[in-house]
């Protein structure tokens, strides 16, 4: 498959407008992206070693969270470590693509899964350090009763009508349409130039905004109309809230359930203890704080849990791998 097509699922498993601002460092490091990918090897870190396996594995891509490079590079010297990696990596049509900050905020991203196996349910969980709000629109469109289900699978496949921990939320309507084919048109009924009047089913449903192209896409290629008739609303509703950090009350079958509210921040979380106090923490579990922030957590009475950064971050590596599969099956996953 092409590289630019798992590009598009990595965007749709960590969208890049969820990461920090300061984050400019993710996506396509290294690559073309029209160059055919068969083998991807997943990983927290690009290392030399990492670099030596993916050349001997045949891999075409190294999807990783931390990125190869984190300041513009001024030079690609052969005997420092980064430029030996990065003069291997392009030698061998191996691409690099960064899913970070993103990646720590997106659903079943690393938060999600520190939250998980911290005894947080993230789907109740609020984010500490919010870095996207989700602009809600309300979509309508208007359908002939025999492509009502095909409609609803195609709008319900591209993420339309979540609500919570529900999907699928439609509802339906039914009423007369009217149209007049004009020159050239191809109607599915009606003749040209004459009013027609068609029985037509209104479904209404809820979709963010950065998923409404794959909507129209997808109802577009299952709807039997040439001009299909719909409406998008933009709506004051709030929508889900991504960023970083999240907190919450422990399960009660947890090993935190005697916590009223616990926090969690993969990576280096330190500077989330204000943020996370201010929020009602009573623990906060990371992978690293700095020496000023485990005073000011001292001080607060914030008690903090510092398990390394990259225990807290490569949990996320199992769960990317499966998401990665599921999205690309035809592509190999190391
Ligand atoms: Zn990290």
């Amino acid at each position: 498959m092409k590289l630019q097509t798992v590009i598009q699922a990595m965007n749709r498993i960590a969208p890049p407008q969820y990461a920090c601002t300061w984050d400019t460092q993710i996506g396509l490091q290294i690559g073309n992206k029209n160059a055919e990918i068969k083998k991807a090897l997943v990983t927290l870190d690009i290392t030399s070693a990492l670099v030596n396996t993916a050349v001997k594995q045949k891999a075409d891509l190294i999807v990783a969270h931390h990125a190869l490079f984190f300041r513009p590079l001024e030079s690609i010297t052969l005997h420092s470590p980064l430029g030996k990696n990065i003069a291997k990596l392009i030698k061998n049509d191996i691409a690099v693509f960064i899913a970070h900050t993103n990646l720590d905020a997106a659903p079943d991203g690393v938060n999600w899964t520190l939250a998980r196996r911290s005894g947080l349910d993230p789907q109740k969980c609020e984010v500490i350090e919010p870095t996207y709000r989700e602009q809600l629109y309300k979509y309508v469109v208007f359908v002939p009763a025999e492509a009502v289900e095909a409609v609803h699978e195609a709008i319900a496949a591209a993420g339309g009508g979540y609500i919570g921990k529900y999907s699928d939320c439609t509802f339906r309507l039914s009423g007369t349409g009217t149209f007049r084919p004009l020159d050239g048109a191809k109607p599915y009924t009606g003749r040209q130039g004459e009013l027609a009047k068609a029985e037509e089913i209104r479904i209404e449903t809820i979709i963010a905004e950065e998923k409404i192209g794959a909507l129209l896409n997808a109802v577009r290629a299952r709807h039997p109309y040439e001009e299909i008739a719909y409406d998008l609303y933009p709506l004051k509703n709030s929508g889900r809230t991504y960023g970083i950090g999240l907190l919450g009350r422990p399960e009660k079958n947890s090993q935190y359930a005697g916590y009223k509210k616990i926090a969690v921040a993969s990576g280096s979380g330190g500077s989330l203890v204000q943020k996370a106090w201010d929020k009602g923490a009573e623990l906060l579990i990371t992978g690293e704080a700095g020496y000023h922030d485990q005073l000011l957590a001292a001080e607060l009475g914030l008690e903090l849990k510092i398990c390394g950064h990259r225990e807290t971050e490569e949990i996320v590596v199992p769960a990317l791998r499966e998401k990665l599969k599921t999205e690309c099956p035809e592509l190999a996953i190391l």
